[in-house]
This record gives structure tokens, C-alpha cells and sequence, in this order.
């Protein structure tokens, strides 16, 4: 095992991997930009290592400054996080090339997963379906006739995009060109790569998911799947596990997951990782994307499953032997995350960062907080505007949604705007207590509006 651990992130996710690698015994190495001098990661890690300026730019993303961190401090492998350089195959190389280990897939496993057309043709061959859509990479030239097999509305996606970030719906032909170029665009400017392709827009559709880990040996289970369903603007919300879809139609569950345990398969994948689907209302599922790394989200799936994910990624990467038994894996109760935001809901959510004086999570039976500030800190302009996880487990949805509700009412930050009031009101719509919802339901309710799918209006 490690002795020595660097954490390659800042906010709640480093927090939460000090916190594991103390209580398996490992030393942990946090970096830090000036803005996070007096941030909660950089106290909740053994040793501290200032990287550089505010931007991540000049800080969380600078490789060659964290490599040097690590090999400075003695640490011995790199813990990622999710965002900033986690599904960058070139800075697992350089770390790898440095002489530490990656707490995550091999370098050829995130690029080839990362470029999400080249993916879909990978696990397709293996049997797993995908969105109709292109073989890869779509042409100008190719597009028009596509896209008119596949019947409008189709989506232009980025191959190298992610959070959210590019991705244009086509309702009709005359508007494909304009879509592949701003799409291209998209795709350069955020990500450095120009290249789309084609898939169809799946109407009203849910967004289920399904955890995984596979170990260097060849073994690999599945923890079941996570609806992450309600979205705004293609970012997740509040998630649950199990999905209260899958759980209402018990069928699909085999094959969900047995389709994920193939696409990992299909690419030798090693450590945590995440096979995205979209379900449509007859319960179809099609595959849109895997994340090599860990999930936002993961905390519901430790909840229902007892497994900690961030211990198993560090003993995978040291090379431990994955010990858990598929069969011996089962769901517990419910839970459901709720992720809490930095932001106006009543200013078309714009962030608000600043000073945070009172910071007091909830204290309810079944409830986790995993906060990336505390009282007396501030959520900083440079970074996330996410402020902490609410993770609340319950025997089962009705009791996990009751307690979510009552940790909802009874957290309390001050002074900036947060988003607490909107969950809320998510908690309390009679969607939610149904479970009968889609990816457009909360552009619907913010939008106090009835339209059919808000997928149109992107
Ligand atoms: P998840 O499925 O785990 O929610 P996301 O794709 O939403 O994953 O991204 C996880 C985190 O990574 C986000 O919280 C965000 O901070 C960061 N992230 C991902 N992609 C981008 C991006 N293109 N630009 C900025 N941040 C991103
Ligand atoms: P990212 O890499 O940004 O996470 P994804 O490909 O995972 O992008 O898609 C993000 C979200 O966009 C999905 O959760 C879903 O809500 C929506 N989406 C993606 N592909 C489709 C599709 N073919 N039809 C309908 N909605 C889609
Ligand atoms: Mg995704």
C-alpha cells in the first residue's frame, strides 16, 4: 500500500479523499492556489503545497506543478478527483513518466473513453447499444444524409465535450450546418478539439448510470445504477440510487448492468468508472458515455452499497485484489444527493460567490454532508460554484426523501444566496414524490411553463 498520497483537486472531493487516505493510514499531500490559502483542503490534508495563482490555469491544471508537489513531498501515487485534470490522458502519462502511480485507468483508457464518437463505435462493437447516431466522427458532408436517416430532431455533440458543454439539438435540416459549426466551435474553444458527430435526440428520455469497478486482475463488479435525471442544463442536480424507473420496471436492471460490465470489458478498464445511459419512456436504454474517473454523484452509491469507492480506487491503483463479490453486493434503502450551489435560483442562478459566516449542516438521521467550506471561509469567484453534497440514505425513497426535506429546511448558510430553497421545492413537487420525471422536468419548473421537452429549447 501507498504510504504517501497527493490530492490533485481542491474543494469537497479533496476534503474527502484526506479523509479516506487518514483512515486507511496513508499520508496525504494537498496542493493549494494563493486564492485557496485558507481553504478547507488545504488543512485536511498532512502536508500542504502551494502551486500557484487563482486560475485554475495557473494552478489545479498546471501538471508539471503538481508532478513536482508530489515528487518534493515523497508522495507516491496521484489521486485526481473528478473535473480539472482527471480524464486528462496526457497528465496520467506525465505522472506515470514521473515515477508516481495513477489512481485511475491506464492513460489509453481515458483517451479512448474521452473521445466519446470514437467510444460509442468501441462498446457498440462489443454489443452494447448506443443512441443511433454516426460511426464516430461525422463529416460536414456526411451530415446532411445522416441526420435525415436518423429522423429529425438529432443532437450535434462535441467528441471531446463534457460538463455539459457541447452539445446543439437540430429540429430541422436547414439549421444542421449552422449547429455542426457552432458546435465545432464549442468543441475547440473549451476542449481543443473541432471534431462532432451525430446522434438521435431521444425524446423526454431519463439519465441512468451505472458504477463500476474493476481491479488490475481482470475482476470487475457493477454497484448497481444512479438516476441523475434532473438536470439543468445538462447538469445533474439531485441524484438517487437505486433509480426509482429501474426499481418500478426491476427487469431492466440486469441488463443495464450488464451492459456496463461489457463496455468496461470492452476496454480493459481498471479502477472506478462510470457507463452513462439514456432510458426513453419504453424503458430502451442506450449508452451515451463512460467517466473514467470518480463521479460527483458516487456518494449515493457508497450509501446504498456500504463500499467506499475512494478506498477501493487507492488499493486498485496500489494493486490489491478487488474482493468483492458481485453476489455478495446488494441495494440498502435509498439514497439521495442533492447538490448545493453558490448560486441565485431567483437570477437565473447565477453563481454568488463571497464570505460564508454561518455554515451549519444539518444534523438528521441517514445524513452525510461533504463540504468543500466551512464557516468563516468563502466560495471563491475562480472555482466551482458547488459549496457541498447533501448524501441523505433511508431504509427506503419515502423515508430518504422525508429526511432530505427535513436536512434541506435545516441547513443553514449565511450570508450569500444559495440554491437550498430550489431543492426544496424539487423535494416537495409531486414529480419527485412520483418519481415520474425526464431530463427536461426541471428546465419545465423553472420556466413555470407546460412545454412538452425542454430538450427543444436548448
Ligand atoms: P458528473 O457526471 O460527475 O456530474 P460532470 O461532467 O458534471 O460530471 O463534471 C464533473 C465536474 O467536473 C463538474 O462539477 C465540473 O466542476 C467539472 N467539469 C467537467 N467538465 C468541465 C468543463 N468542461 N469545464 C469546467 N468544468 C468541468
Ligand atoms: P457530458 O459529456 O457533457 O456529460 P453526455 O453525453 O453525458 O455529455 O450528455 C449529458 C446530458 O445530455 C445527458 O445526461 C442527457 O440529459 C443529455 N443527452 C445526451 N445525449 C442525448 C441524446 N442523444 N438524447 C437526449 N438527451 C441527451
Ligand atoms: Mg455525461
Amino acid at each position: 500500500m501507498f504510504k504517501k498520497v497527493l490530492i490533485a483537486n481542491r474543494g469537497e472531493i479533496a476534503c474527502r479523499i484526506a479523509a479516506v487516505l487518514r483512515r486507511e493510514g496513508i499520508a496525504s499531500v494537498a496542493v493549494y492556489s494563493e486564492a485557496d490559502a485558507a481553504a478547507p483542503h488545504r488543512a485536511a490534508a498532512d502536508e500542504a503545497v502551494l502551486i500557484g495563482g487563482a486560475h485554475v490555469t495557473q494552478s489545479y491544471l498546471k501538471g508539471e506543478a503538481i508532478i513536482k508537489a508530489a515528487l518534493a513531498t515523497g508522495a507516491e501515487a496521484v489521486h485526481p478527483g473528478y473535473g480539472l485534470l482527471s480524464e486528462n490522458a496526457h497528465f496520467a502519462r506525465r505522472v506515470a513518466a514521473a515515477g508516481l502511480t495513477w489512481i485511475g485507468p491506464k492513460p489509453e483508457v481515458i483517451e479512448q473513453m474521452g473521445d466519446k464518437a470514437r467510444a460509442r463505435e468501441r462498446v457498440a462493437a462489443a454489443g452494447v447499444p448506443v443512441v443511433p447516431g454516426s460511426d464516430g466522427p461525422v463529416s460536414d458532408a456526411d451530415a446532411p444524409a445522416l441526420a435525415a436517416r436518423l429522423g429529425y430532431p438529432v443532437l450535434v455533440k462535441a467528441a471531446a465535450g463534457g460538463g455539459g458543454i457541447g452539445m446543439v439539438v437540430v429540429n430541422k435540416p436547414e439549421r444542421l450546418g449552422q449547429a455542426l459549426q457552432s458546435c465545432r466551435d464549442r468543441g475547440q474553444s473549451s476542449f481543443g478539439d473541432a471534431t462532432v458527430y451525430l446522434e438521435k435526440l431521444i425524446e423526454a428520455p431519463r439519465h441512468v448510470e451505472v458504477q463500476v469497478l474493476f481491479d488490475q486482475h481482470g475482476h470487475g463488479v457493477h454497484l448497481f445504477e444512479r438516476e441523475c435525471t434532473l438536470q439543468r442544463r445538462h447538469q445533474k442536480v439531485i441524484e438517487e440510487a437505486p433509480s426509482p424507473f429501474i426499481t418500478a420496471h426491476p427487469a431492466l436492471r440486469a441488463g443495464l448492468t450488464e451492459a456496463a460490465l461489457k463496455a468496461a470489458r470492452a476496454v480493459g478498464y481498471e479502477n472506478a468508472g462510470t457507463v452513462e445511459f439514456i432510458v426513453d419512456a419504453e424503458g430502451h436504454f442506450y449508452f451515451i458515455e463512460m467517466n473514467t474517473r470518480l463521479q460527483v454523484e458516487h456518494p449515493v452509491t457508497e450509501a446504498i452499497t456500504g463500499v467506499d469507492l475512494i478506498a477501493w480506487q487507492i488499493k486498485i491503483a496500489a494493486g490489491a485484489p478487488l474482493t468483492l463479490a458481485q453476489a455478495a453486493l446488494e441495494i440498502q434503502g435509498h439514497a439521495i444527493e442533492c447538490r448545493v450551489y453558490a448560486e441565485d435560483p431567483a437570477r437565473k442562478f447565477i453563481p454568488r460567490p463571497g464570505p460564508v459566516t454561518v455554515f451549519n449542516p444539518p444534523q438528521i438521521e441517514g445524513a452525510r454532508v461533504d463540504a468543500g467550506v466551512a464557516a468563516g471561509g468563502e466560495m471563491s469567484p475562480y472555482y466551482d460554484p458547488m459549496m457541498a453534497k447533501l448524501i441523505v440514505h433511508g431504509e427506503d425513497r419515502l423515508q430518504a426523501t422525508a429526511r432530505t426535506k427535513a436536512a434541506l429546511a435545516g441547513f443553514e448558510i449565511k450570508p450569500i444566496e444559495t440554491n437550498l430553497s430550489f431543492l426544496a421545492q424539487i423535494l416537495e413537487a409531486p414529480f419527485f414524490a412520483a418519481g415520474d420525471f425526464d431530463t427536461g422536468t426541471l428546465e419545465r419548473l423553472v420556466k413555470g411553463a407546460t412545454r412538452p421537452h425542454s430538450t427543444r429549447d436548448r
